[in-house]
Protein backbone atom coordinates (compact mmCIF):
# COMPACT_ATOMS: atom_id res chain seq x y z
CA UNK A 1 0.00 0.00 0.00
CA UNK A 2 0.85 3.62 -0.52
CA UNK A 3 1.75 6.07 2.19
CA UNK A 4 0.65 9.20 1.13
CA UNK A 5 2.74 12.59 2.85
CA UNK A 6 0.56 15.84 2.89
CA UNK A 7 1.72 18.20 5.29
CA UNK A 8 4.77 19.50 2.93
CA UNK A 9 5.09 23.24 1.95
CA UNK A 10 5.30 23.53 -2.01
CA UNK A 11 8.20 25.42 -2.82
CA UNK A 12 8.82 24.87 -6.60
CA UNK A 13 6.19 23.56 -8.74
CA UNK A 14 6.03 20.54 -10.63
CA UNK A 15 5.13 16.97 -10.86
CA UNK A 16 7.32 14.26 -11.20
CA UNK A 17 7.67 10.27 -10.71
CA UNK A 18 10.79 8.85 -9.95
CA UNK A 19 13.30 6.85 -7.27
CA UNK A 20 14.04 8.16 -4.10
CA UNK A 21 17.97 8.98 -2.64
CA UNK A 22 18.18 9.27 0.49
CA UNK A 23 21.00 12.43 0.81
CA UNK A 24 22.48 12.96 4.04
CA UNK A 25 24.91 16.03 3.71
CA UNK A 26 28.08 16.11 5.67
CA UNK A 27 27.00 14.26 8.98
CA UNK A 28 29.97 11.24 9.39
CA UNK A 29 30.73 8.87 11.92
CA UNK A 30 34.14 8.88 12.66
CA UNK A 31 35.00 5.54 13.53
CA UNK A 32 38.23 5.43 15.97
CA UNK A 33 39.98 1.70 16.21
CA UNK A 34 43.23 0.01 16.56
CA UNK A 35 44.70 -2.63 13.68
CA UNK A 36 46.68 -5.40 13.64
CA UNK A 37 50.00 -5.54 12.67
CA UNK A 38 49.03 -8.05 9.47
CA UNK A 39 46.15 -5.04 8.58
CA UNK A 40 48.78 -2.26 8.50
CA UNK A 41 48.87 -2.82 4.60
CA UNK A 42 45.23 -3.03 4.14
CA UNK A 43 44.58 0.23 5.99
CA UNK A 44 47.18 2.40 4.15
CA UNK A 45 45.62 0.87 0.87
CA UNK A 46 42.29 1.65 2.04
CA UNK A 47 44.16 5.51 2.80
CA UNK A 48 45.66 5.77 -0.76
CA UNK A 49 42.14 4.36 -2.42
CA UNK A 50 40.37 7.36 -0.57
CA UNK A 51 42.69 9.77 -1.48
CA UNK A 52 42.25 9.15 -5.12
CA UNK A 53 38.76 8.63 -4.77
CA UNK A 54 38.34 11.99 -3.25
CA UNK A 55 40.68 13.58 -6.03
CA UNK A 56 38.63 12.68 -8.47
CA UNK A 57 35.67 13.51 -6.68
CA UNK A 58 37.11 17.09 -6.61
CA UNK A 59 37.81 16.99 -10.61
CA UNK A 60 34.09 16.29 -11.13
CA UNK A 61 32.44 18.84 -8.66
CA UNK A 62 35.03 21.38 -11.15
CA UNK A 63 33.58 20.19 -14.13
CA UNK A 64 30.10 20.48 -12.66
CA UNK A 65 30.29 23.82 -11.32
CA UNK A 66 32.20 24.94 -14.73
CA UNK A 67 29.16 23.66 -16.30
CA UNK A 68 26.24 24.99 -14.16
CA UNK A 69 27.87 28.49 -13.06
CA UNK A 70 30.96 29.36 -14.29
CA UNK A 71 34.95 28.57 -14.98
CA UNK A 72 35.64 30.84 -12.27
CA UNK A 73 33.88 29.35 -9.38
CA UNK A 74 34.85 26.07 -10.21
CA UNK A 75 38.76 27.25 -9.68
CA UNK A 76 37.36 27.57 -6.10
CA UNK A 77 38.07 23.90 -5.61
CA UNK A 78 41.57 24.46 -6.78
CA UNK A 79 42.86 24.95 -3.03
CA UNK A 80 41.27 21.46 -2.12
CA UNK A 81 43.06 19.69 -4.33
CA UNK A 82 46.50 21.55 -3.41
CA UNK A 83 45.91 20.30 -0.03
CA UNK A 84 44.84 17.01 -0.77
CA UNK A 85 48.23 16.68 -3.00
CA UNK A 86 50.60 18.01 -0.38
CA UNK A 87 53.18 15.47 0.42
CA UNK A 88 53.88 16.16 4.29
CA UNK A 89 50.39 15.29 5.29
CA UNK A 90 49.89 12.17 3.25
CA UNK A 91 53.63 10.95 4.73
CA UNK A 92 52.24 11.66 7.88
CA UNK A 93 49.30 9.77 7.69
CA UNK A 94 51.20 7.18 6.70
CA UNK A 95 53.46 7.22 9.15
CA UNK A 96 50.87 7.35 12.26
CA UNK A 97 49.28 4.67 10.41
CA UNK A 98 52.22 2.19 10.18
CA UNK A 99 53.53 3.08 14.01
CA UNK A 100 50.23 3.59 15.69
CA UNK A 101 48.05 1.75 14.85
CA UNK A 102 45.22 3.79 14.45
CA UNK A 103 42.65 3.03 11.25
CA UNK A 104 42.65 5.82 8.61
CA UNK A 105 39.59 7.45 9.75
CA UNK A 106 40.97 8.26 13.11
CA UNK A 107 44.34 9.72 11.17
CA UNK A 108 42.77 11.96 9.13
CA UNK A 109 40.36 13.41 11.36
CA UNK A 110 43.37 14.04 14.57
CA UNK A 111 45.44 15.49 11.77
CA UNK A 112 42.93 17.96 10.30
CA UNK A 113 41.55 18.76 14.00
CA UNK A 114 45.78 20.12 14.41
CA UNK A 115 45.86 21.40 11.38
CA UNK A 116 42.74 23.86 11.65
CA UNK A 117 43.36 24.50 15.76
CA UNK A 118 46.90 26.03 14.01
CA UNK A 119 45.47 28.00 11.25
CA UNK A 120 42.45 29.31 13.39
CA UNK A 121 45.03 31.18 15.34
CA UNK A 122 45.92 33.41 12.74
CA UNK A 123 44.37 36.43 11.76
CA UNK A 124 43.79 36.66 8.17
CA UNK A 125 41.17 36.08 5.79
CA UNK A 126 43.48 33.56 3.20
CA UNK A 127 43.96 31.28 6.03
CA UNK A 128 40.16 31.09 7.28
CA UNK A 129 39.10 30.02 4.00
CA UNK A 130 41.91 27.25 4.04
CA UNK A 131 39.89 25.73 7.42
CA UNK A 132 36.57 25.45 5.79
CA UNK A 133 39.00 23.88 3.07
CA UNK A 134 40.47 21.02 5.28
CA UNK A 135 37.43 20.43 7.29
CA UNK A 136 35.97 19.78 3.85
CA UNK A 137 38.23 17.67 2.72
CA UNK A 138 38.51 15.91 6.09
CA UNK A 139 34.89 14.82 5.57
CA UNK A 140 35.01 13.96 1.75
CA UNK A 141 38.10 11.46 2.82
CA UNK A 142 36.39 9.80 5.76
CA UNK A 143 33.30 9.27 3.44
CA UNK A 144 35.47 7.75 0.93
CA UNK A 145 36.59 5.82 3.59
CA UNK A 146 33.44 4.34 4.62
CA UNK A 147 32.38 3.04 1.18
CA UNK A 148 28.90 3.74 -0.73
CA UNK A 149 28.53 7.16 1.52
CA UNK A 150 27.30 10.26 -0.84
CA UNK A 151 28.84 13.23 0.73
CA UNK A 152 27.89 15.85 -1.63
CA UNK A 153 24.97 16.39 -4.00
CA UNK A 154 26.95 16.20 -6.93
CA UNK A 155 27.87 12.79 -6.49
CA UNK A 156 24.68 11.78 -7.11
CA UNK A 157 24.68 10.59 -10.77
CA UNK A 158 21.61 8.72 -11.97
CA UNK A 159 17.93 10.45 -12.01
CA UNK A 160 16.56 10.41 -8.76
CA UNK A 161 14.01 12.37 -6.29
CA UNK A 162 16.22 13.99 -3.11
CA UNK A 163 14.86 13.11 0.12
CA UNK A 164 16.80 15.24 2.97
CA UNK A 165 16.76 16.91 6.34
CA UNK A 166 17.96 19.51 5.37
CA UNK A 167 19.41 21.59 2.12
CA UNK A 168 21.71 24.68 2.25
CA UNK A 169 21.01 27.22 -0.56
CA UNK A 170 24.46 26.83 -2.12
CA UNK A 171 23.93 23.16 -2.29
CA UNK A 172 20.49 23.46 -4.22
CA UNK A 173 22.83 26.12 -6.51
CA UNK A 174 24.65 23.08 -7.62
CA UNK A 175 22.30 20.42 -8.14
CA UNK A 176 21.79 18.72 -11.75
CA UNK A 177 18.72 19.47 -12.67
CA UNK A 178 18.85 17.16 -15.03
CA UNK A 179 19.60 14.08 -12.47
CA UNK A 180 17.64 15.72 -9.36
CA UNK A 181 14.16 15.34 -10.67
CA UNK A 182 13.07 16.85 -7.24
CA UNK A 183 13.83 17.37 -4.02
CA UNK A 184 12.16 17.12 -0.36
CA UNK A 185 13.24 18.25 2.44
CA UNK A 186 12.21 17.98 6.32
CA UNK A 187 13.25 21.09 7.06
CA UNK A 188 12.64 24.42 5.93
CA UNK A 189 9.56 27.13 4.64
CA UNK A 190 8.59 28.78 1.47
CA UNK A 191 10.63 31.81 1.46
CA UNK A 192 14.10 29.84 2.51
CA UNK A 193 16.63 30.35 0.14
CA UNK A 194 16.85 26.80 -0.71
CA UNK A 195 13.42 27.05 -1.75
CA UNK A 196 14.45 30.30 -3.87
CA UNK A 197 17.01 28.34 -5.48
CA UNK A 198 14.50 25.99 -6.49
CA UNK A 199 12.59 28.21 -8.19
CA UNK A 200 15.03 29.54 -9.91
CA UNK A 201 16.37 26.67 -11.32
CA UNK A 202 13.15 25.25 -12.23
CA UNK A 203 13.68 22.30 -9.97
CA UNK A 204 9.79 20.74 -8.04
CA UNK A 205 10.35 21.02 -4.41
CA UNK A 206 8.69 20.12 -1.18
CA UNK A 207 9.80 21.41 1.92
CA UNK A 208 8.57 21.49 5.39
CA UNK A 209 7.72 17.89 5.82
CA UNK A 210 9.15 17.51 8.94
CA UNK A 211 9.99 13.56 8.78
CA UNK A 212 9.43 12.62 5.34
CA UNK A 213 13.19 11.38 4.87
CA UNK A 214 12.41 9.14 7.18
CA UNK A 215 9.88 7.75 6.21
CA UNK A 216 10.87 6.50 2.77
CA UNK A 217 14.12 4.05 1.47
CA UNK A 218 16.65 4.15 -0.98
CA UNK A 219 14.97 3.12 -4.59
CA UNK A 220 11.37 3.50 -3.34
CA UNK A 221 9.28 4.77 -6.31
CA UNK A 222 7.62 7.90 -4.95
CA UNK A 223 5.52 10.49 -6.99
CA UNK A 224 6.19 14.30 -5.84
CA UNK A 225 3.27 16.40 -6.70
CA UNK A 226 4.38 20.36 -5.86
CA UNK A 227 1.45 21.53 -7.38
CA UNK A 228 -0.70 20.03 -4.50
CA UNK A 229 1.63 19.15 -1.85
CA UNK A 230 1.72 15.56 -1.87
CA UNK A 231 3.81 12.94 -1.85
CA UNK A 232 3.14 9.32 -2.37
CA UNK A 233 5.69 6.81 -1.07
CA UNK A 234 5.29 3.22 -3.28
CA UNK A 235 2.47 4.01 -5.32
CA UNK A 236 -0.03 1.67 -6.65
CA UNK A 237 -0.43 1.06 -10.72
CA UNK A 238 -3.55 2.93 -10.86
CA UNK A 239 -2.10 6.46 -8.38
CA UNK A 240 1.06 6.19 -11.38
CA UNK A 241 -1.77 6.13 -14.29
CA UNK A 242 -3.32 9.27 -12.44
CA UNK A 243 -0.24 11.51 -11.36
CA UNK A 244 1.20 10.49 -15.31
CA UNK A 245 -2.22 12.23 -16.34
CA UNK A 246 -1.77 15.05 -14.43
CA UNK A 247 1.92 15.54 -14.80
CA UNK A 248 1.02 15.50 -19.03
CA UNK A 249 -2.02 18.57 -18.07
CA UNK A 250 0.75 20.57 -16.05
CA UNK A 251 3.19 20.63 -18.85
CA UNK A 252 0.32 21.20 -21.66
CA UNK A 253 -0.54 24.44 -19.12
CA UNK A 254 2.91 25.87 -18.86
CA UNK A 255 3.21 25.60 -22.58
CA UNK A 256 -0.44 27.27 -22.72
CA UNK A 257 1.25 30.11 -20.53
CA UNK A 258 4.40 30.50 -22.50
CA UNK A 259 2.29 31.71 -25.19
CA UNK A 260 2.09 35.01 -22.97
CA UNK A 261 6.07 35.88 -23.03
CA UNK A 262 5.54 38.69 -25.46
CA UNK A 263 2.39 39.82 -24.97
CA UNK A 264 2.34 43.40 -23.35
CA UNK A 265 1.86 43.54 -19.22
CA UNK A 266 -0.78 45.63 -19.02
CA UNK A 267 -4.26 45.86 -17.27
CA UNK A 268 -7.78 45.94 -19.07
CA UNK A 269 -7.52 49.32 -18.27
CA UNK A 270 -4.52 50.11 -19.65
CA UNK A 271 -2.35 50.27 -16.86
CA UNK A 272 0.70 48.89 -17.33
CA UNK A 273 2.47 46.43 -14.59
CA UNK A 274 6.39 46.24 -14.77
CA UNK A 275 7.34 42.55 -14.48
CA UNK A 276 11.11 42.28 -13.29
CA UNK A 277 12.99 39.05 -12.44
CA UNK A 278 14.83 38.01 -9.21
CA UNK A 279 17.56 36.16 -10.02
CA UNK A 280 20.70 34.50 -7.87
CA UNK A 281 23.15 33.55 -10.11
CA UNK A 282 23.94 35.16 -13.24
CA UNK A 283 23.12 31.74 -15.48
CA UNK A 284 20.00 32.42 -14.77
CA UNK A 285 19.43 35.66 -16.97
CA UNK A 286 18.29 33.63 -20.27
CA UNK A 287 15.56 31.83 -18.35
CA UNK A 288 14.01 35.23 -16.95
CA UNK A 289 15.05 36.97 -20.50
CA UNK A 290 12.77 34.07 -22.10
CA UNK A 291 9.87 34.48 -20.00
CA UNK A 292 9.74 38.28 -21.02
CA UNK A 293 10.85 39.73 -17.75
CA UNK A 294 11.72 43.83 -18.13
CA UNK A 295 14.75 43.74 -16.82
CA UNK A 296 16.28 42.28 -13.03
CA UNK A 297 14.57 43.88 -10.34
CA UNK A 298 16.59 42.01 -7.45
CA UNK A 299 20.02 39.91 -8.43
CA UNK A 300 20.68 38.67 -4.84
CA UNK A 301 24.78 39.22 -5.23
CA UNK A 302 25.23 37.08 -2.31
CA UNK A 303 24.99 33.32 -4.21
CA UNK A 304 28.03 35.03 -6.42
CA UNK A 305 29.46 34.18 -2.78
CA UNK A 306 28.68 30.75 -2.58
CA UNK A 307 30.41 28.54 -0.20
CA UNK A 308 33.83 28.29 -0.01
CA UNK A 309 36.09 31.33 -1.50
CA UNK A 310 35.23 35.00 -1.22
CA UNK A 311 34.95 36.33 -4.90
CA UNK A 312 37.79 39.40 -5.69
CA UNK A 313 36.90 42.20 -7.70
CA UNK A 314 37.68 40.82 -11.35
CA UNK A 315 35.37 38.08 -10.94
CA UNK A 316 32.59 40.15 -9.83
CA UNK A 317 32.73 42.77 -11.89
CA UNK A 318 32.62 40.28 -14.91
CA UNK A 319 29.63 38.70 -13.42
CA UNK A 320 27.68 41.65 -13.04
CA UNK A 321 29.04 43.36 -16.99
CA UNK A 322 27.73 40.20 -18.07
CA UNK A 323 24.01 40.45 -16.33
CA UNK A 324 24.06 44.40 -17.10
CA UNK A 325 25.18 43.91 -21.15
CA UNK A 326 22.38 41.16 -21.60
CA UNK A 327 19.54 42.92 -20.53
CA UNK A 328 20.94 46.62 -21.63
CA UNK A 329 19.07 49.16 -21.88
CA UNK A 330 16.64 47.44 -19.56
CA UNK A 331 17.25 48.04 -15.33
CA UNK A 332 19.47 45.54 -13.57
CA UNK A 333 19.07 46.13 -9.69
CA UNK A 334 21.94 44.37 -8.22
CA UNK A 335 21.27 44.27 -4.26
CA UNK A 336 25.10 44.25 -2.28
CA UNK A 337 25.75 41.12 -0.28
CA UNK A 338 23.04 39.65 1.83
CA UNK A 339 24.82 37.37 3.84
CA UNK A 340 23.79 36.02 7.42
CA UNK A 341 20.52 34.15 8.46
CA UNK A 342 20.08 31.20 6.07
CA UNK A 343 22.82 32.17 4.15
CA UNK A 344 26.03 31.23 5.76
CA UNK A 345 29.26 31.38 3.77
CA UNK A 346 33.10 30.65 3.92
CA UNK A 347 33.51 34.48 5.94
CA UNK A 348 30.68 34.07 8.43
CA UNK A 349 30.84 30.09 9.05
CA UNK A 350 33.04 31.00 11.81
CA UNK A 351 30.66 33.57 13.79
CA UNK A 352 28.36 31.18 14.63
CA UNK A 353 25.08 33.53 16.17
CA UNK A 354 22.66 33.00 19.00
CA UNK A 355 19.72 34.44 16.39
CA UNK A 356 20.68 34.89 13.04
CA UNK A 357 18.27 36.47 11.50
CA UNK A 358 18.46 39.32 14.26
CA UNK A 359 22.25 39.49 13.77
CA UNK A 360 24.79 40.58 11.56
CA UNK A 361 23.04 40.38 8.57
CA UNK A 362 22.61 42.00 5.35
CA UNK A 363 24.22 45.50 5.03
CA UNK A 364 25.17 45.24 8.75
CA UNK A 365 27.90 42.42 7.49
CA UNK A 366 29.14 45.14 4.70
CA UNK A 367 29.35 47.62 7.30
CA UNK A 368 31.15 45.76 9.83
CA UNK A 369 33.51 44.79 6.89
CA UNK A 370 33.93 47.47 4.59
CA UNK A 371 37.17 46.55 2.74
CA UNK A 372 35.19 43.60 1.37
CA UNK A 373 32.14 45.74 0.79
CA UNK A 374 34.09 48.47 -1.31
CA UNK A 375 35.38 45.45 -3.91
CA UNK A 376 31.81 44.94 -4.33
CA UNK A 377 30.54 48.51 -4.84
CA UNK A 378 33.96 49.08 -7.10
CA UNK A 379 32.93 46.10 -9.19
CA UNK A 380 29.13 47.26 -9.37
CA UNK A 381 30.17 50.90 -10.06
CA UNK A 382 32.91 49.50 -12.75
CA UNK A 383 29.75 47.46 -14.27
CA UNK A 384 27.60 49.90 -14.27
CA UNK A 385 29.67 52.04 -17.29
CA UNK A 386 28.03 48.75 -19.41
CA UNK A 387 24.14 48.69 -18.85
CA UNK A 388 21.26 50.02 -16.80
CA UNK A 389 22.57 49.10 -13.31
CA UNK A 390 20.88 50.08 -9.96
CA UNK A 391 22.14 50.12 -6.46
CA UNK A 392 20.36 48.59 -3.72
CA UNK A 393 21.05 48.39 0.04
CA UNK A 394 19.70 45.31 1.88
CA UNK A 395 18.38 45.38 5.16
CA UNK A 396 18.45 49.15 5.76
CA UNK A 397 16.88 49.87 9.49
CA UNK A 398 18.24 52.99 10.23
CA UNK A 399 18.60 56.54 7.99
CA UNK A 400 22.20 56.68 9.16
CA UNK A 401 22.85 52.99 7.38
CA UNK A 402 21.73 54.37 4.66
CA UNK A 403 24.21 57.37 4.44
CA UNK A 404 26.89 55.79 5.53
CA UNK A 405 26.66 53.13 2.58
CA UNK A 406 25.78 56.03 0.27
CA UNK A 407 29.00 58.30 1.89
CA UNK A 408 31.17 55.15 0.82
CA UNK A 409 29.89 54.10 -1.81
CA UNK A 410 30.83 58.26 -2.92
CA UNK A 411 34.16 57.30 -2.33
CA UNK A 412 34.72 54.68 -4.44
CA UNK A 413 33.05 56.78 -7.22
CA UNK A 414 35.69 59.72 -6.23
CA UNK A 415 38.38 56.90 -6.29
CA UNK A 416 37.08 55.72 -9.94
CA UNK A 417 37.44 59.07 -11.18
CA UNK A 418 40.63 59.85 -10.09
CA UNK A 419 41.65 56.78 -12.12
CA UNK A 420 39.71 57.92 -14.86
CA UNK A 421 37.90 54.81 -14.74
CA UNK A 422 33.98 55.09 -16.21
CA UNK A 423 31.15 54.39 -14.44
CA UNK A 424 27.29 55.40 -14.48
CA UNK A 425 27.50 59.00 -12.42
CA UNK A 426 23.65 58.83 -12.52
CA UNK A 427 23.59 55.39 -10.87
CA UNK A 428 20.46 55.48 -8.49
CA UNK A 429 21.10 54.43 -5.14
CA UNK A 430 17.77 52.63 -3.48
CA UNK A 431 17.08 50.31 -0.38
CA UNK A 432 14.61 47.34 0.52
CA UNK A 433 12.19 47.58 2.84
CA UNK A 434 12.36 44.95 4.48
CA UNK A 435 12.93 45.65 8.25
CA UNK A 436 9.91 46.76 10.22
CA UNK A 437 11.58 50.30 11.33
CA UNK A 438 12.06 50.96 7.40
CA UNK A 439 8.52 50.75 6.76
CA UNK A 440 7.45 52.75 9.72
CA UNK A 441 9.90 55.48 8.93
CA UNK A 442 9.54 55.38 4.68
CA UNK A 443 8.28 58.76 4.60
CA UNK A 444 11.30 59.37 6.25
CA UNK A 445 13.29 57.12 4.22
CA UNK A 446 11.88 58.22 0.77
CA UNK A 447 13.74 61.55 1.31
CA UNK A 448 16.89 60.69 0.93
CA UNK A 449 17.22 57.30 -1.65
CA UNK A 450 16.31 56.71 -5.56
CA UNK A 451 13.83 54.29 -4.94
CA UNK A 452 12.23 51.28 -2.24
CA UNK A 453 12.21 47.30 -3.40
CA UNK A 454 9.69 45.61 -0.71
CA UNK A 455 11.08 42.59 0.31
CA UNK A 456 8.08 40.46 2.27
CA UNK A 457 10.16 37.18 2.62
CA UNK A 458 11.77 39.04 5.54
CA UNK A 459 9.40 41.64 5.75
CA UNK A 460 6.74 39.36 7.29
CA UNK A 461 9.16 37.42 9.47
CA UNK A 462 10.01 40.38 11.35
CA UNK A 463 6.66 42.12 11.31
CA UNK A 464 4.87 38.81 12.63
CA UNK A 465 8.08 37.60 14.63
CA UNK A 466 8.30 34.44 12.59
CA UNK A 467 11.18 32.61 11.56
CA UNK A 468 10.96 32.57 7.83
CA UNK A 469 12.29 29.42 7.39
CA UNK A 470 10.93 27.13 10.16
CA UNK A 471 8.71 24.43 9.24
CA UNK A 472 6.92 24.04 12.80
CA UNK A 473 5.62 28.18 12.99
CA UNK A 474 5.13 28.18 9.43
CA UNK A 475 1.42 28.30 10.20
CA UNK A 476 2.39 31.93 11.64
CA UNK A 477 3.76 33.33 8.40
CA UNK A 478 1.36 34.78 6.55
CA UNK A 479 1.63 38.09 4.48
CA UNK A 480 -1.94 37.90 4.71
CA UNK A 481 -2.02 39.24 7.89
CA UNK A 482 -3.79 42.71 8.31
CA UNK A 483 -0.50 43.99 10.15
CA UNK A 484 1.74 43.40 7.14
CA UNK A 485 -1.05 44.71 4.61
CA UNK A 486 -1.25 47.71 6.34
CA UNK A 487 2.76 48.06 6.33
CA UNK A 488 2.66 47.47 2.95
CA UNK A 489 -0.25 49.92 2.48
CA UNK A 490 1.54 52.59 4.84
CA UNK A 491 5.20 52.21 2.36
CA UNK A 492 2.93 52.77 -0.97
CA UNK A 493 1.95 55.73 0.80
CA UNK A 494 5.14 57.38 1.55
CA UNK A 495 6.45 56.11 -1.94
CA UNK A 496 3.44 58.31 -3.40
CA UNK A 497 4.06 61.26 -0.92
CA UNK A 498 8.17 61.52 -2.04
CA UNK A 499 7.48 60.60 -5.64
CA UNK A 500 9.95 57.30 -4.91
CA UNK A 501 9.89 54.67 -7.57
CA UNK A 502 8.70 51.09 -5.86
CA UNK A 503 8.93 47.65 -6.63
CA UNK A 504 8.00 44.62 -4.54
CA UNK A 505 11.03 41.72 -4.72
CA UNK A 506 9.44 39.52 -2.13
CA UNK A 507 8.04 36.00 -2.85
CA UNK A 508 4.30 37.05 -3.20
CA UNK A 509 5.00 39.58 -6.27
CA UNK A 510 5.66 36.16 -8.26
CA UNK A 511 2.57 34.61 -6.56
CA UNK A 512 -0.47 34.96 -8.73
CA UNK A 513 -2.92 34.43 -5.81
CA UNK A 514 -1.80 37.86 -4.64
CA UNK A 515 -1.64 39.63 -7.91
CA UNK A 516 -4.93 41.34 -7.81
CA UNK A 517 -3.55 42.27 -4.08
CA UNK A 518 -0.87 43.81 -4.79
CA UNK A 519 -2.04 45.74 -7.94
CA UNK A 520 -4.95 47.46 -5.45
CA UNK A 521 -2.21 48.25 -2.97
CA UNK A 522 -0.74 50.30 -5.54
CA UNK A 523 2.23 48.15 -6.52
CA UNK A 524 2.93 48.69 -10.42
CA UNK A 525 6.69 46.84 -10.39
CA UNK A 526 6.27 42.95 -9.33
CA UNK A 527 9.81 41.36 -9.01
CA UNK A 528 9.73 37.48 -9.17
CA UNK A 529 11.42 34.22 -10.11
CA UNK A 530 10.31 32.80 -13.17
CA UNK A 531 8.08 30.25 -12.23
CA UNK A 532 4.67 31.89 -11.88
CA UNK A 533 5.97 34.87 -14.05
CA UNK A 534 3.53 34.14 -17.19
CA UNK A 535 0.18 33.20 -14.63
CA UNK A 536 1.21 36.52 -13.13
CA UNK A 537 0.74 38.09 -15.90
CA UNK A 538 -1.89 36.32 -17.52
CA UNK A 539 -4.27 38.02 -14.58
CA UNK A 540 -2.48 41.73 -15.28
CA UNK A 541 -3.79 41.11 -18.41
CA UNK A 542 -7.36 40.68 -16.79
CA UNK A 543 -8.14 42.98 -14.46
CA UNK A 544 -9.05 46.50 -14.14
CA UNK A 545 -7.12 48.56 -11.40
CA UNK A 546 -10.87 49.64 -9.80
CA UNK A 547 -12.10 45.70 -8.85
CA UNK A 548 -8.42 45.14 -7.41
CA UNK A 549 -8.72 48.67 -5.92
CA UNK A 550 -12.31 47.88 -4.66
CA UNK A 551 -11.50 44.51 -3.17
CA UNK A 552 -8.10 45.82 -1.00
CA UNK A 553 -10.92 48.35 0.78
CA UNK A 554 -13.00 45.79 1.57
CA UNK A 555 -9.86 43.65 3.03
CA UNK A 556 -8.56 47.00 4.82
CA UNK A 557 -11.79 47.00 6.92
CA UNK A 558 -11.08 43.21 8.18
CA UNK A 559 -9.47 41.62 11.07
CA UNK A 560 -8.69 38.34 10.82
CA UNK A 561 -6.26 36.80 8.44
CA UNK A 562 -8.68 33.95 8.06
CA UNK A 563 -11.38 36.45 6.60
CA UNK A 564 -8.65 37.95 4.55
CA UNK A 565 -7.44 34.83 2.89
CA UNK A 566 -11.55 33.49 2.55
CA UNK A 567 -11.80 36.45 -0.15
CA UNK A 568 -8.27 36.87 -1.43
CA UNK A 569 -8.74 33.31 -2.05
CA UNK A 570 -12.80 33.60 -3.62
CA UNK A 571 -11.47 36.43 -6.09
CA UNK A 572 -8.40 34.56 -7.40
CA UNK A 573 -10.89 31.63 -8.11
CA UNK A 574 -13.36 33.61 -9.74
CA UNK A 575 -10.47 34.88 -12.22
CA UNK A 576 -8.97 32.00 -12.23
CA UNK A 577 -12.15 30.17 -13.73
CA UNK A 578 -12.76 32.74 -16.21
CA UNK A 579 -9.67 33.19 -17.93
CA UNK A 580 -7.41 29.42 -17.55
C1 LIG B 1 12.93 39.61 0.89
O1 LIG B 1 13.32 39.61 2.06
O2 LIG B 1 11.73 39.68 0.57
C2 LIG B 1 13.89 39.53 -0.22
C3 LIG B 1 13.50 39.68 -1.46
O3 LIG B 1 15.19 39.24 0.07
P1 LIG B 1 15.71 37.79 0.51
O4 LIG B 1 14.62 36.81 0.22
O5 LIG B 1 16.94 37.51 -0.26
O6 LIG B 1 15.97 37.95 1.97
MG1 LIG C 1 15.38 39.92 2.50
Amino acid sequence: MSLIINNGIVASPGIKIGKAYIYKGDKIPIPRYKIKDEEIVFELDRFNKALERTKEEIKSIQAQIAKNLSKEMSDIFSSHLMVLEDPIIEEKSRKIITEEKKNAEWVINDISIDLINSLSTIEDDYFRERIIDISDINKRVISNLQKNRTYSITDIKEEVIVFASDLTPSETAIMNKNLILAFVTDKGGKTSHTAIMARALEIPAIVGTLNASSLVKNDDTVIIDAVHGQIIINPTENEITEFRRYQEEFEQLELELAKLTNLPSQTVDNQEVFIFGNIEIPEEVEIIKNHGAQGIGLFRSEFLFLDKSLPDEERQFNEYRKVAEHFNPLPVTIRTIDVGGDKVYAYTKQYKERNPFLGCRAIRFSLENVDLFKIQLRAILRASHYGNIKLMFPMITTLEEFFKSKAITENIMDELRSKNIPFNENIEIGIMIEVPSAAINSDILGRHVDFFSVGTNDLVQYILAVDRISEKIAYLYNPLNIAVLRSLKQIVDASLKNSVPLSICGEIAGEPQYTMLLLGLGFRQLSMSPTYMNQVKKIIRSVNISECEEMVREIMGMELTEEIEALVRMKFKEKYQEIM
